[in-house]
């Protein structure tokens, strides 16, 4: 990686305000950041609140977890450091996103709490809603739709992991995520309907 930084650059403020931005869109930007393991249903529901927030004609995005890895952050891989640098980027994008007056929907397994918590920490309050979409690892690997687990159980079976998370790479769920949505108790339609709810309730989906 290229060893030249950044040294001589100042943020340059644009005239046009947050506010003008959010009223031209009518709602609020938001990064809707959903943490779970594989297969917990993230991009699945995603895909849902996105469609059901075009519905109401808000602008919403989706960032997904494999779409950012074969673009952006092709370079990374599946190391502790890379996976920070994954995150690091996609809240990058996500902040801009959101400042842009978006409602940015992220889809990562985001497994390290402290990773997700500097995304938090770059944003203001309200800016940042963390979304658990818990899973048991037991549902998780019946689920499998990409055979991800069977293939990270062969590989520790064979003694070379991957580093998988639930198998041989740990997964830290939050403990002040803003929604926890059990994926095991609800259809995915219902977990969109919950997290679009939520938007709605706290003012998000108008200016
Ligand atoms: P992730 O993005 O978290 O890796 P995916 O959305 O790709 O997960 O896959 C989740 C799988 O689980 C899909 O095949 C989906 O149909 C299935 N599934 C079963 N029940 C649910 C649920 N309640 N919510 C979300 N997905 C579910």
């Amino acid at each position: 990686m290229a060893e030249q930084k950044a040294t001589n650059v100042t943020w340059h403020e644009g005239s046009v305000t947050r506010d003008e931005r959010q009223r031209l869109l009518g709602q609020k930007g938001v990064t809707v950041w959903m943490t779970g393991l594989s297969a917990s249903g993230k991009s699945t529901i995603a895909v849902i609140l996105e469609q059901m927030l075009l519905h109401r004609k808000k602008h919403a995005y989706r960032l997904d977890g494999d779409n950012i890895r074969m673009g952006l952050n092709k370079n990374l891989g599946f190391s502790a450091e890379d996976r920070a640098e994954n995150i690091r980027r996609i809240g990058e994008v996500a902040k801009l996103f959101t400042d842009a007056g978006v409602i940015a929907i992220t889809s990562f397994i985001s497994p390290y709490k402290k990773d997700r918590d500097s995304v938090r920490a770059s944003m203001k309050p309200g800016e940042f809603v963390e979304v658990y979409i818990n899973v048991s690892l037991e549902a998780a690997e019946k689920r499998d739709p990409k055979g991800l687990y069977k293939k990270a159980r062969a590989a520790l079976a064979a003694g070379k992991g991957m580093g998988f998370t639930g198998i041989d790479d740990p997964y830290e769920a939050p403990d002040n995520a803003e929604m926890v949505i059990e994926t095991e108790k609800l259809k995915p339609e219902q977990a969109a309907e919950q997290i679009l709810k939520y938007l709605e309730q706290r003012g998000y989906l108008a200016a």
